[in-house]
């Protein structure tokens, strides 16, 4: 049951911006950096800072596969930026390398892990494999901590520790291959391939769950994955790595990541926070959320206008302001349009602009889904937000 009747299709570009290949939006140029192994040490966070405030909007994002977005960038400060970020050893040496190192970090790892040595031998393996011609949206999820917290993350590839030790393990798969530390990057460029080869890219996009829909993994794969059905969404506070700490709407101020820095090196997460090594408490700091139980954390809303070009409607200053309505324990999903960027998955409840002050509500679904209630103006939704739940 989804598509709007009135809203044409939004665009699907199928591949993610990166430093080397930049997305223009409506604000300038999306630049994204992906930090190796998911960390930033203090200079490279103070320098990532500065140079989104000398060259940009000052503005930084954090994304659903942790990494850092510098947004407003100047077309005619593209050049310099990249010196910038090559001074600061966070630019890969073309984009096809940045674009194969696709991986996503679980932010508990230690250093000598599984997890760390896997991510940096696959790093290392994707760099040195120019042959390979994967998806612009094609990735790798490394989670081996004792219990899996990626699954909800988008990826292609997934090494995790089953039951019986580590396994590789196409995404879609119930089952996947037996691994160890040593082997899994190299298996998990060979699944890659595999890919390839049943026609997973047929026309240069496709995600390794659409392949799995219609053909079985190689039949090598065998290993019990993970139970994943006991996990809790990741909240602010204090974990064994360090303190976890929520951007509002995924977002914060370049001051802000400065800020940070001061307290120690960060590591990124695909649930819009970073992760602050070897600390447990921080003072308040603009644009950052501390408190497990902000309201903030009950809503997404993804840019909006007049930061993308797709979009009909300004999203976060409404989020913002209904916030304290979402019910405890369900999620409020504001989006530009039907794309649903910033919450692809189902949300309890979801407002879909339609045009610069209409939003269509949908219970239970995405975006894109069949509405409950159309045309109802952010004013309305301020003066009356139990609309959103009324009758429910
Ligand atoms: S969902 Fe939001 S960010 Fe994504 S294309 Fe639509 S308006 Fe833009």
């Amino acid at each position: 049951m989804t598509g709007h009747a009135a809203s044409p299709p939004p665009k699907v570009y199928g591949w993610c911006p990166g430093a080397l290949r930049p997305m223009m939006s409506g604000d300038g140029l999306v630049v994204r950096v992906r930090a190796p192994l998911g960390r930033l040490t203090p200079e490279q966070a103070r320098g990532l800072a500065e140079l989104s405030q000398r060259h940009g909007s000052g503005l930084v994002d954090i994304s659903a596969r942790a990494n850092l977005q510098l947004r407003g960038i100047r077309e005619d400060a593209h050049r310099a930026l990249i010196a910038g970020l090559r001074d600061l050893d966070l630019v890969d040496e073309d984009a096809e390398a940045e674009a194969r190192r696709n991986i996503t970090l679980t932010p508990f790892w230690r250093a000598g892990d599984d997890s760390h040595k896997i991510a940096q031998d696959l790093a290392a393996a994707l760099t040195q494999a120019r042959d390979l011609k994967l998806p612009g949206k094609f990735g790798f999820a490394v989670d081996c901590g004792a219990a899996p917290v990626l699954t909800d993350t988008a990826a292609d590839i997934r090494i995790e520790r089953g039951p019986d030790g580590l396994i590789l393990r196409a995404d879609g798969a119930d089952t996947g291959l037996p691994v160890t530390a040593e082997t899994a990057a190299g298996e998990a460029l060979t699944l890659a391939r595999w890919f390839l080869d049943q026609g997973g890219a047929s026309e240069g996009r496709g995600r390794m769950h659409q392949l799995i829909a219609r053909r079985t993994p190689p039949t090598v794969h065998v290993a019990a994955a993970p139970d994943a059905t006991q996990i809790s969404p990741q909240r602010p506070g204090a974990t064994t790595s360090g303190l976890l700490v929520a951007l509002e709407f995924g977002q914060m101020p370049a001051r802000a990541l400065a800020a940070l820095a001061d307290h120690g090196a960060l590591r990124l997460t695909p649930w819009r926070m970073l992760l602050v090594e070897d600390i447990s408490s921080l003072p308040p700091l603009p644009g950052l959320i501390l408190d497990a139980t902000d309201p903030r954390l009950r809503v997404s809303a993804c840019t909006g206008a007049p930061g993308c070009p797709q979009a009909r409607a300004v999203t976060r200053d409404l989020a913002r302001d209904l916030a304290a309505a979402v019910p405890v324990g369900q999620h409020l999903h504001i989006s530009g349009c039907a794309k649903g960027c910033a919450h692809p998955r189902p949300a309890d409840l979801v407002l879909t602009a339609t045009n610069t002050d209409r939003f269509d509500l949908i219970r239970n679904g995405t975006a894109a889904d069949h509405p409950l209630n159309t045309s109802l103006s952010a004013d309305a939704l301020r003066a009356a937000p139990e609309l959103l739940t009324e009758g429910s």
